[in-house]
């Protein structure tokens, strides 16, 4: 009776379930054809009809079947089964109310004829995209229907998109009797987005070329990624924003009232360095001056807003520059022999304890200022529950106060952002003592503590197969149990292809915390049919290869080895030194064995699914070979291209194809490796990219001299062929690149402009020597400028001016070209080369360095010379 619901007569509400239902359960589709119909509400919110078009097109999928989306009032007789999605009059008169539900509650019940999936919904923005501050969007009936696709039709969605859909095939689909509903444990379960970074954002003004040329494909992969995030279930019930307080603090009240701010070693108060970011000021937290402050402005927005209950007073980012007043100092509490022991006794190693407890070398403060920070919290904890007794302090345990303080208990309305569980792999003594930290926050009473973890930024794969789902699944299923009752992880940074099962996993605990992480597994790689073991075992060798190379107490140091200045940056090229080739060998055999399995007993979407992880595996191998590249060439370094850009070409044709499949967020590959100080060497493809040139080399970055001009008088002066040794405030430390960011970001210029006095630079001097051998360049060749930020340029080679470079060829945003027949350049003879940056308007800078480049076709033709290709 497939069409007879849509005539007939509106049926009568008391007459809806005289249809018999079979007692074993209800058919949706039979042989292909619908027996069902979907049912909402007739005013229904955005996400009670997204729910309805999702069920319809995940049953679409897997039979063929299009399920008719009716509104109630619109139902006709029928005898067909009645799938209601959302709260609607048909579910009042079955005594069925989910806006008295808790929270985002989901209901998925059987009733006769009739298929309910409600749950407590509310607001009506777009359900795929809450706005991080804005009001919440629940949307329980949502969760209905993804909790029916999943748990009782098997659909798994393995990442964002349509590659990442894995819906079971079948013509007829049951379902048995049903009673479920459920509540998420926590509040809020979020993953921040990994598509805020994009056009107009830093640091992609400068190096936009890729970026801009896929914005349409990157609105896309945003949406899809939410929509993923949703299907697992993600989302809140509660919103409230928070992050770092008072970054305008410095700027507001170093002149006007400076006691309130964090007093240094010479007396004075505000940052203990000029070249620290202001934003990083720390505040004199035992000045009652503060919490008035902070109180007063509480208040203000109270008077405003009534329902406002979420103080925001996180001190500001950063480790170092904290108040060093007496009587902040008294609340710090001494690290006594009885601690020592204590902390001995829960199997902490003495340099694990020294680490964290012993006075720092850079400031001799106690490693853990969280007794002081924690009586502040307390103080004004205990002024806003004397004024606002619903409202919430939103804190961090972050930082240097980020271990549970000593013999003190937390205020109850101290709401707390625990930061922690960074960094994945842990070796098992770091492992231990950052569950044991989160325990202690637990008895130290804090009651409401929310997780910002940075795990996902700082997974030390960036585009390489990796995985940390058991540590990562263990960590979350140990918090919710433990009375976490939000998450915030920093950020989905979508290395899909190479790591969906730990993304999977985090996910999916979320809202089942007593899975087996292994049954979770289980459930993402039995996508791949007969290839689940294979697939399985894949992502088992990764996460061995990451335990092996990175579960080190030690780490830090090994890591310094291949990057000096260690640090975050360190690690992440550490993967280059550390992994072998064997491991991506190890890694294509595991693939190749899922694939003879499938092509033998399984089907074409399973190997579509294995695709994806074969271009990550080969994703992984070039980003690993470039990074090696990149490791073995320092800032003293000149760098040539005739290794490296081959292979960058290949690593950016597969990255088009897994952003085409929403299988890699291939904005926040591209952003990280530019942000991130091009730790990987891969910026260069994203000046050259879709450019007419190819880059032969450019000159080491050190070889650089930059030194501003705020006056204009330098070229009178003869820097156009010597730039005098600039000051010693003008000089930089490995850390400081030159050419990444306007002139302003660059530390020295921070440095003359708060030690020199100075307003602004103005007119930026770059000098360097080249010295390219002959046999490295061809006639062809050409000096390459890819992009100036200013309002125009000039070019000297050996004191001659070759190029004026006019307002109107920056704004069109294209590259300078002098051929180096016009420049005066030979071969095999050193030359200097001068730029000189103006910019009238604002920071410039010369953005990304000069480089020697090739026209493409002379690469075509060299190539075809020889006889040989390249993919
Ligand atoms: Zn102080």
């Amino acid at each position: 009776m497939r069409t007879a619901w849509c005539r007939s007569f509106a049926l009568a509400l008391g007459l809806l379930f005289v249809a018999a239902a079979s007692v074993y359960g209800l058919t949706l589709v039979k042989d292909g054809q619908p027996t069902c119909v979907i049912v909402t509400a007739d005013n229904p919110y955005p996400s009670q009809q997204l729910a309805a078009e999702e069920l319809q097109y995940h049953l679409e999928q897997m039979s063929g079947a299009k399920v008719p989306i009716v509104r109630e009032a619109d139902l006709q007789e029928t005898d067909a089964v009645l799938v209601f999605v959302g709260q609607s009059e048909n579910l009042s008169a079955l005594g069925i109310d989910t806006t008295s539900l808790p929270p985002e509650t989901m209901i998925v019940k059987t009733k006769g004829n009739a298929l309910i999936l409600a749950g407590e919904d509310g607001g009506t923005k777009d359900p795929y995209k809450e706005s991080y501050a804005s009001s919440a969007v629940r949307t329980g009936t949502l969760y209905a229907v993804y909790d029916l696709l999943q748990d009782q039709l098997g659909c798994r969605w393995l990442w964002p998109g349509k590659s990442g859909e894995a819906i079971p095939q079948r013509k007829t689909v049951e379902i048995g009797e049903l009673d479920i509903q459920e509540t998420p444990q926590l509040f809020r379960r979020h993953f921040r987005g990994g598509y805020r970074v994009g056009p107009g954002t830093r640091p992609y003004d400068y190096v936009p070329r890729y970026i801009d040329s896929h914005a349409a494909l990157r609105d896309r992969l945003d949406q899809e990624e939410w929509q993923w995030k949703k299907r697992l279930k993600m989302g809140q019930s509660v919103s409230f924003a928070y992050g770092h307080a008072f970054t305008d603090w410095m700027d507001k009240y170093e002149n006007t009232l400076p006691e309130v701010l964090a007093m240094q070693a010479d007396g004075h108060r505000g940052t203990h360095a000029v070249t620290y970011n202001r934003n990083y000021v720390k505040l004199c937290i035992s000045n009652p001056k503060v919490i008035d402050i902070i109180v007063g402005e509480f208040m203000a927005k109270r008077a405003e807003d009534p329902s406002f209950r979420f103080l925001n007073a996180c001190e500001n980012d950063g480790s170092w520059g904290f108040c060093r007043c007496p009587q902040c100092a008294a609340w710090d509490k001494p690290f006594t022999d009885e601690l020592y022991q204590k902390y001995l006794d829960l199997g902490w190693s003495d340099k694990q304890i020294d680490d964290t407890f012993a006075p720092s070398d850079k400031d001799n403060q106690p490693g853990s200022l969280s007794n002081r920070y924690f009586t502040f919290y307390n103080k004004l904890g205990a002024r806003i529950a004397e004024i606002a007794p619903d409202a919430l302090v939103v804190v961090y345990a972050y930082s240097r106060y980020r271990y549970a303080p000593f013999d003190l208990k937390v205020a109850t309305n101290l709401l707390i952002g625990f930061v922690g569980f960074h960094f994945y792999p842990m070796d098992a003594g770091t492992h231990r003592a950052e569950r044991q930290n989160y325990l202690a926050w637990r008895e130290a009473d804090a009651k409401q503590l929310f997780f910002r973890p940075n795990s996902f930024y700082y997974s030390f794969a960036h585009g390489i197969p990796w995985s940390a789902a058991h540590q990562m699944g263990e960590d979350i299923k140990l918090l919710i149990q433990n009375g976490i009752v939000a998450t915030d992880y920093d950020t989905l940074n979508g290395h899909w292809a190479t790591g969906a099962p730990t993304y999977y996993t985090v996910a999916r605990l979320h809202w089942d915390p007593d899975m087996q992480v292994d049954d979770v597994l289980g459930e993402f790689c039995d996508a791949f049919g007969p290839g689940e073991a294979s697939v399985k075992a894949y992502f088992d060798h990764w996460e061995e290869v990451f335990q092996e190379a990175y579960a080190h107490p030690d780490i830090r140091d090994r890591a310094k080895k291949v990057y000096e200045p260690g640090g975050w940056i360190g690690l992440f090229r550490y993967a280059g030194e550390v992994l072998s080739e064997s491991d991506f060998d190890k890694g294509a055999e595991l693939l190749t064995q899922a694939e003879v399995a499938i092509k033998r007993e399984g089907n074409e979407r399973q190997l579509a699914h294995l695709h994806v992880l074969d271009l990550g595996l080969k994703h992984g191998k070039l980003m690993w070979q470039i990074s090696r590249i990149a490791n073995a060439t320092t800032q003293n370094d000149d760098v040539y291209y005739a290794e490296s850009w081959p292979l960058m070409a290949r690593l950016f044709a597969i990255r088009d194809e897994l952003g085409e499949l929403g299988a890699a967020n291939v904005f926040w590959l591209n952003y990280f490796e530019v942000y991130f100080q091009d730790m990987f060497g891969t910026r260069v493809y994203q000046d050259f990219f879709d450019r007419d040139y190819v880059p032969v080399m450019t000159p080491a970055e050190a070889n650089w001299t930059f030194s501003p001009d705020p006056k204009d008088i330098r070229e009178e002066q003869g820097w156009t062929t010597q730039i005098p040794q600039p000051p010693a405030y003008m000089k930089r430390s490995s850390g400081d690149r030159l050419f990444h960011r306007e002139w302003d970001k660059f530390n020295p210029v921070i440095v003359w402009k708060n030690t020199a006095k100075k307003e602004a630079v103005v007119n930026g001097w770059y000098q360097t020597d080249f010295d390219v051998p002959a046999d490295r360049l061809q006639p062809t060749d050409v000096l390459y400028v890819p992009c100036i930020l200013g309002t125009s340029a000039k070019i000297w080679v050996d004191g001659n001016l070759v190029r004026e470079v006019t307002a109107e060829e920056i704004a069109a945003n294209k590259p300078i070209v002098v051929g180096l027949a016009e420049a005066g350049i030979q071969p095999g003879r050193k030359f200097r080369l001068t730029v000189k940056v103006t910019s009238l308007d604002g920071p410039g800078g010369l953005i990304g360095p000069v480089y020697l480049a090739r026209p493409k076709i002379d690469i075509r033709m060299r190539i075809n010379l020889k006889g040989s290709a390249t993919e």
